[in-house]
């Protein structure tokens, strides 16, 4: 579909080119313009947005996808904001941002995985993740999950290895 759409756009464009040539610059902008961005098209550009330029997806066997830094980000940098749909349900993508309500990012910010001693810190009301470490380049970008859910989706037994590792992460309001 998405492809279908990109395709569509083409077309609209090269006629445009045709009919009026004095636009043919506006009107192929938009095609150039997804390089690099983890949202589609359809998602308005927003500053700080996630880049590929700066960050990756990649694969791990034990922990399955997760986002990687390609560059050196200093503690107490912003890494990102993400932007995504706001829910009154969790999925496995969304982080909550308040009693009741979601948001859903499964290009990007759904994909970060958890670890107990984090290199981010999260805040839910901008939607901005933090260094809260020094951050190589090949880092995995983690956060704790407990941080912002009261109720994890779905719990799970923590392998991270991290000196606190709190070992099962079910959510913050689950502890007591
Ligand atoms: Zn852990």
């Amino acid at each position: 579909m998405y492809l279908a759409a990109k395709i569509f756009q083409r077309i609209k464009s090269l006629l445009a080119l045709i009919n009026f040539s004095h636009l043919s610059a506006l009107n192929v902008k938009p095609l150039l313009e997804n390089k690099g961005r983890f949202y589609p098209n359809y998602f308005d550009h927003h500053p700080n947005e996630p880049t590929k330029d700066k960050f990756a997806i990649s694969y791990h066997q034990k922990y399955g996808e997760g986002v990687v830094a390609k560059m050196f980000f200093r503690k107490g940098e912003l890494l990102f904001r993400f932007h995504g749909t706001l829910l009154d349900y969790q999925t496995l993508y969304t982080l909550q941002k308040k009693q009741g309500l979601y948001i859903e990012d499964p290009y990007f910010m759904g994909k970060i995985l958890h670890r107990c001693d984090p290199n981010t810190t999260v805040d839910m009301e901008e939607q901005v993740f933090w260094a809260s470490k020094d951050i190589r380049p090949g880092d995995l970008i983690t956060m704790d999950y407990e941080s912002t859910e009261d109720k994890l989706f779905r719990s799970f037994q923590c392998e991270c290895e991290s000196h606190n590792c709190r070992k099962l992460i079910s959510g913050k309001g689950t502890h007591s």
